[in-house]
């Protein structure tokens, strides 16, 4: 993944991403880190397809895609709020990607199997996300993310629903399914800790521009401006 000269501005007046430039290394968990309003959504949601940039271009295995249409990129997606079809099971919710996708019923069912069982959910393939804790649900939604073998997953603060315990235990969770499949990440956080425990790479984040971008503990011992030195240290 490539950003070339990306800017954003939702109206005239305000930049909100501004003179974005970033390569995201094949099998990356790369993290956007910073305060509320700094841009980390906007810049995931031109990755998706949700927003297109105001100028500049976003490059995915070689080609640009500006334009191109969020269902056609084939990228996994996980939100704080699930996003689970409330009416249907966890097979339903999994099976309707690849029905999108015209995948035959028979290769939909094992491919079904075998994402939930990355996640270790499967015996609820009959469920309804209703029936499931919050940690179940946020792991449906994971697995329907990765059901149709994505080469990159966007994740926006997919644990801000969850209680301490759980956040913590579901960050270990995903950074070992990342480790395992090797999959390219790029996750969304406001959680310093979470950023660092998770992360091969952290982008911090504020005012719409990437004040430093290096590995976790070069944040955390070298950080390059006041900024990241002070964000980094609030809440630690
Ligand atoms: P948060 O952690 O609160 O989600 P963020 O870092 O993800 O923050 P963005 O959601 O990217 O930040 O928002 C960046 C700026 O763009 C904010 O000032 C926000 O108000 C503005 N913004 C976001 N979405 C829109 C929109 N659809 N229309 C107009 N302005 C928007």
């Amino acid at each position: 993944v490539r950003f070339v000269n990306v800017y954003k501005a939702y109206d005239v007046n305000t930049m909100v991403v501004k003179n974005l430039n970033l390569n995201v290394s094949a099998g990356e968990f790369l993290t956007l880190l910073g305060p509320s309003g700094s841009g980390k959504t906007t810049t995931l949601m031109m990755l998706a397809g949700f927003e297109e940039p105001t100028s500049g271009e976003i490059i995915l295995d070689g080609k640009a895609i500006n334009g191109i249409p969020a269902y056609k990129r084939g990228v996994g997606m996980v939100f704080q709020n699930y996003a689970l079809f409330p009416h249907m099971t966890v097979g339903e919710n999994l099976a309707f990607p690849l029905q999108a996708r015209g995948m035959p019923r028979a290769e939909q069912q094992t491919r079904i199997l075998q994402a939930l069982d990355m996640v270790k959910l499967s015996n609820f393939v009959d469920r309804r996300p209703g029936q499931l804790s919050g940690g179940q649900q946020q792991r449906v939604a994971l697995a329907r993310a990765l059901v149709f073998d994505p080469s990159l997953v966007l994740m926006d603060e997919p644990l801000g629903a969850l209680d301490k315990q759980l956040r913590d235990h579901m960050q270990l969770e995903i950074k070992h399914l990342h480790d395992r499949i090797g999959v390219t990440v790029v996750y969304v956080t406001h959680d310093q800790t979470e950023a660092l425990v998770m992360s091969d790479r952290v982008a911090v984040f504020n005012e719409g521009k990437i004040q430093q971008i290096a590995a976790p503990s070069e944040i955390y011992e070298n950080p390059t401006t006041d900024f990241v030195a002070q964000f980094i240290g609030e809440n630690n």
